[in-house]
């Protein structure tokens, strides 16, 4: 019924990308196993790509996920996946269930202790190369799994919706969304922020504060065995962050205007929505369009509570991954590149519950489930505004004239 919606794969204009797989989608689940070439792609992953093999093709091990992955497990390795990473398992049952409306990549397989840790990336929407892109990703910090969840049970709804309601349908249409929901599935696995090397994956880009950090915090180079380690100083990034650069380069940079929400947890007592610098206290190039977005959101939605602003204002760190994108964008002359960081408060949750205090998870997620779900419910305007801000930015980017003005707007706010 649905096929409509994304078009057929024959009128695909560009042949990097990987919608191009679909023809493997009718093969059975068995067919689908690892093949010798997949093996060499994650060798090589393993071996390490450099920066300069990211403008290439993919290689082939990111072609059309193998989702049969979930049954080369071992029953003993998936009732420990079900304690410890439902999150995996529940994407990999969404990834079963609706085929034919997304489709799901393995960007990376991460070894832990010889167990095979996939992260995936999902593609739903326009293949036209001038869609434009909304990017979504989650679990970054593995103990933060509340922002994976709240991403999963998001593109659940998205799912369901997609089957009857033809306004998002035709959103849909005309807009690329790309969804990474669990970026360190290792991290998520052994409930630590940082992932399988110790190394914090949000500390991890090659770019230096301009500024004091806070100590530890800001990241540093002391060793894996404390929190914040940035990661050895002439190491290439770690493979998860490999993967997203060349999801990034793939899907993100070659389209015109393109935005992202990359959702976190910590300890604030209110929700935050945070855009570059984090490297920096200067204002960004593209802030103007920030006050944009901030406007049209607090317009929108005048009774939300979230606090929009620079991270700089807040904290300077080392290795940000979307300073490190941003520029990345200015670089290959991206015009429209805004991410967008959202920091859930989980203060709010504490507070509530003290007793939270006293297990690590329990600072970074709700763990009562009518909050759990309250929190599942509380940013589903956001990600739908999201969605809806990306599809229709000409309708809100500022001209020239008023780009002057928000830039002013802006000095005075917070620079
Ligand atoms: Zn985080």
């Amino acid at each position: 019924m649905l096929g409509k919606l994304f078009g057929s794969t024959s009128s695909l204009p560009n042949p990097r990308d990987p919608g191009t797989e679909t023809t493997h989608r009718h093969k059975t689940v068995k067919e689908l196993r690892i093949k010798p070439a997949m093996l060499k792609g994650i060798e090589d992953l393993l071996r390490g790509t450099t920066m300069t093999n990211l403008n290439q093709a993919p290689p082939d091990f990111t072609a059309l996920a193998d989702i049969t992955s979930s049954t080369l497990r071992s029953t003993e390795l998936r009732k420990e996946f079900k304690l410890k990473i439902p999150e995996l398992l529940q994407l990999e049952r969404l990834m079963r269930e609706h085929s034919s409306l997304l489709q799901a990549y393995r960007e990376a397989n991460i070894q832990h202790d010889a167990i095979d840790f996939p992260v995936y990336s999902l593609t739903l929407g326009s293949r036209d190369p001038n869609a434009p892109t909304l990017l979504l990703t989650g679990g970054i910090h593995g103990i933060e799994r509340i922002g994976s969840q709240v991403l999963i049970a998001w593109l659940e709804t998205l799912l369901e919706r997609l089957q009857w309601d033809a306004g998002l349908q035709q959103q849909l249409q005309q807009l690329q969304l790309v969804v990474m929901p669990i970026m360190n599935p290792v991290g998520m696995f052994l409930n630590q922020r940082a992932n399988g090397n110790g190394v914090d994956l949000n500390r991890n880009a090659p770019i230096d504060a301009e500024g004091r950090v806070p100590l530890l915090g800001g990241g540093h180079r002391l060793g894996p065995f404390l929190p914040w380690y940035r990661g050895r100083k002439r190491g290439q990034m770690e493979a998860e962050n490999i993967a997203l650069e060349r999801v990034i380069q793939r899907q993100v940079f070659n389209r015109p205007f393109a935005t992202v929400l990359d959702l976190h947890s910590g300890l604030g007592m209110q929700d935050r929505l945070w855009f570059p610098h984090a490297y920096r206290k200067k204002a960004i190039g593209n802030v103007a369009e920030y006050v944009a977005l901030k406007m049209l959101w607090e317009r929108s939605y005048p009774n939300h509570t979230y606090l929009f602003e620079p991270q700089s204002i807040h904290y300077l760190s080392h290795g940000d991954l979307w300073d490190y994108f941003y520029y990345q964008s200015r670089a290959q002359n991206q015009p429209h590149f805004l991410p967008l960081t959202l920091e859930m408060g989980s203060w709010l949750w504490v507070k509530k519950s003290p007793r939270q205090l006293f297990n690590m998870a329990g600072l970074f997620n709700p763990q009562i489930q009518h909050r759990h779900t309250r929190v599942l419910r509380r940013h589903i305007v956001l990600l739908d505004f999201m969605l809806a801000a990306t599809l229709n930015h000409r309708n809100w980017l500022p001209d020239e004239k008023q780009t002057g003005i928000l830039n002013q707007a802006a000095r005075s706010l917070w620079f």
